[in-house]
């Protein structure tokens, strides 16, 4: 198999760039996360060998596994994306770098309480339930501000700001305004007195129009690694 991984990486890149460039922002700007997920560990190596670091996994038992199997990878950051069950946090609170998806104050407390205390703070944020689907883990933009403050003042974790999955739709103004309303959330809890930097959104098909309302991190699958099989957990 030939490695695809640098030019994978370079076309994402250009991507970022070209976006950013677009709306007179610093490609440096802009995170790109590499979300692995479904992926077998070994598919990472060729990735943090072309120099990425920061990846992206959303079910426990396989982030689990990839850490276990990837301990020799020095500077590798773990993003935990995906929704965290009350009974899974630990080992997430232990080896996470950032967790992007917490929608309620518990699963806050609990990786507050479960951080080791001699690691750095994790990076946390919340996840914004933005287009208003049943579906959709995330607290809505209404409570969005209660639960920041309370996560804000837990000590272990950092709060960096907001994450949203956006509906998926072609209609590029209705994804332009949910995107905004990120945006306009951010500013609004930094004007409470937050000191957020961080905009968790855009994916694959997306991260032109994230990054254009102000994404600071993107979350970057199937682009980099290719399409991954059906799963009926979402
Ligand atoms: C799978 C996933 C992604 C990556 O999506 P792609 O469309 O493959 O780029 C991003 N964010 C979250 C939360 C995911 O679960």
């Amino acid at each position: 198999m030939t490695d695809h991984a640098p030019q994978a990486l370079a076309a994402i890149h250009q991507r970022i760039e070209n976006a950013a460039r677009q709306s007179g922002r610093a490609s440096t700007s802009v995170k790109l996360l590499a979300v692995s997920k479904t992926f077998p560990a070994d598919d990472i190596r060729p990735f943090y060998a072309a120099g990425q670091r920061a990846f992206g996994e959303n079910y426990v038992q396989e982030f689990a596994g990839k850490v276990e199997a990837l301990a020799d990878l020095t500077g590798i950051e773990w993003h935990f994306i995906g929704p965290l069950q009350r009974n899974k946090t630990r080992i997430v609170a232990e080896h996470a770098h950032w967790v992007h998806a917490i929608d309620r104050l518990l699963i806050a407390e609990r990786l507050s309480q479960q951080r080791p205390a001699d690691l750095p703070q994790l990076n946390v944020c919340i996840q914004v339930n933005v287009s208003g689907e049943d579906s959709k883990s995330g607290v809505s933009p209404a409570e969005a501000p209660a639960l920041a403050q309370a996560v804000a003042a837990l000590p272990g974790l950092t709060l960096r700001g907001l994450m949203c999955i956006p509906e998926p739709t072609p209609d590029l103004a209705v994804l332009a305004g949910q995107f905004e309303q990120m945006q306009a959330l951010l500013l609004h809890l930094n004007s409470q007195g937050l000191m957020l930097d961080t905009l968790s959104m855009g994916m694959s098909a997306d991260l032109e129009q994230a990054v254009a309302h102000g994404a600071t991190l993107v979350r970057i699958g199937t682009a980099l690694f290719g399409a991954r099989p059906a799963k009926t957990t979402a």
